[in-house]
């Protein structure tokens, strides 16, 4: 599990951008990532511990890698989503 940082994770927005991979919401906080030039598959998990923010990636990046920065932006739609609907 990895920190999200407001520096790793543009980093990982920017290379998401680049790469352009497919982004499927399994539910909340966990996303299908698939390379749309290998087909490969990741799943990416977000988790929320005292106020801090993190992520995980299955792939073999050891940092926050560009599918945790693909999926951040559904996830930040999804998130949207469910404070409308606790609201
Ligand atoms: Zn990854």
């Amino acid at each position: 599990m990895l920190e999200i940082t407001k520096e790793n994770i543009e980093k990982a927005i920017e290379k998401a951008r680049a790469t352009k991979p497919k982004v499927k919401v399994i539910e909340f906080r966990r996303y299908a990532v698939t390379n749309k030039t290998t087909g490969a598959n990741y799943e990416v998990k977000f988790y929320k511990i005292s106020g801090k923010k993190f992520a995980e990636c299955d792939c073999k990046a050891t940092k926050i890698c560009y599918h945790i920065g693909a999926s951040i932006g559904a996830h930040i739609i999804e998130a949207e989503k469910m404070h409308t609907a606790t609201a």
